[in-house]
């Protein structure tokens, strides 16, 4: 299997995978492929066209438009928006994923965070935003509050959810959280040292968690701002561990 971005060389995935496959008995290797997105659609049919290619996972800045690629989508993927596992099926179509969501939950409940009756800040409104959205509202969340640089997006986030679910779970607001809430960060914020803050570190008190999807660094200055307020803290890193247990078994399913 591959896995495809533009960059590539952070791709935390074959690394974290390849140890799975070997556990699984799968004789199955995950390299990195460098894919700009100038040649996504060449590439994409050269993919198809070999025939030991039994995937691959997405990174940015793919994961939407190969929602147009896929041959079919799994109803998750389709209701996400956003692909990030194409795994080739049987009669050799390209399916296409999405793991984020529940990668971002199996993480959370495999450090036991609780998730069920809790009241969640969403901060970030984009790809990762909207499956952590779903996958917690799957999981028990009581409610979602989405905040977001760009407002627009936090309501049609909310609208999307709401939809999906036939009821009002979710609505866009303030960056403040409720006591004893899961606070997650969503955005992009933290991957650059000279980044701002997602939200008011002085917001997170005791009782609260923080999430973070972030993973490198592994413990953002946010996080670490919360660890020292005496919140629970949750590394990025959690949410690719709990993906790629799930990608594994998806793939060792047709082809292990
Ligand atoms: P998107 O580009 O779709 O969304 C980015 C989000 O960050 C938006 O909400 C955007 O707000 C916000 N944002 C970006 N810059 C700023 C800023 N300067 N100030 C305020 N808000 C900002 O990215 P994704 O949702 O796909 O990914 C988000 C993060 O999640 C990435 O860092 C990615 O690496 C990480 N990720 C981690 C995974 C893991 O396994 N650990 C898996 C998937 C993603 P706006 O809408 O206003 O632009």
């Amino acid at each position: 299997m591959g896995v495809i971005g533009d960059p590539i060389t952070q791709a935390k995935t074959p690394a974290a995978i390849n140890p799975l496959f070997a556990e699984r008995g799968a004789d199955i290797a995950c390299v990195p492929l460098h894919v700009p997105a100038s040649d996504l659609h060449n590439i994409w049919v050269g993919l198809k066209a070999m025939p030991n290619l039994i995937g691959f996972g997405i990174t940015l800045p793919h994961k939407q438009t190969a929602v147009e690629l896929c041959d079919s989508l799994d109803p998750v993927a389709a209701r996400v928006g956003a692909v990030n596992v194409v795994r080739r099926e049987r009669d050799g179509s390209f399916r296409g994923y999405q793991f984020d969501g529940k990668g971002f939950v199996s993480g959370l409940l495999a450090k036991h965070v609780v998730i069920e009756g809790r009241d969640v800040l969403l901060v970030g409104a984009g790809g990762a935003a909207v499956a952590i959205a779903f996958a917690l509202v799957e999981a028990g969340a009581r409610s979602i509050t989405v905040s977001n640089r760009t407002v627009d997006k936090a309501e049609a986030l909310a609208e999307t959810v709401n939809a999906g679910f036939g009821r009002g779970v979710a609505k866009a607001g303030r960056a403040e959280p409720q006591a004893g809430a899961l606070v997650v960060n969503a955005t992009s914020l933290g991957l650059k040292e000279t980044d701002a803050l997602p939200l008011d570190a002085g917001l997170l008190q005791p009782g609260m968690t923080l999430a973070e999807v972030i993973a490198q660094p592994e413990t953002t200055p946010l996080l670490a701002l919360a660890a020292k307020n005496g919140v629970q803290v949750h590394s990025g890193i959690h949410m690719i561990t709990g993906q790629v247990g799930l990608i594994a078994d998806h793939l060792c399913e047709l082809w292990g």
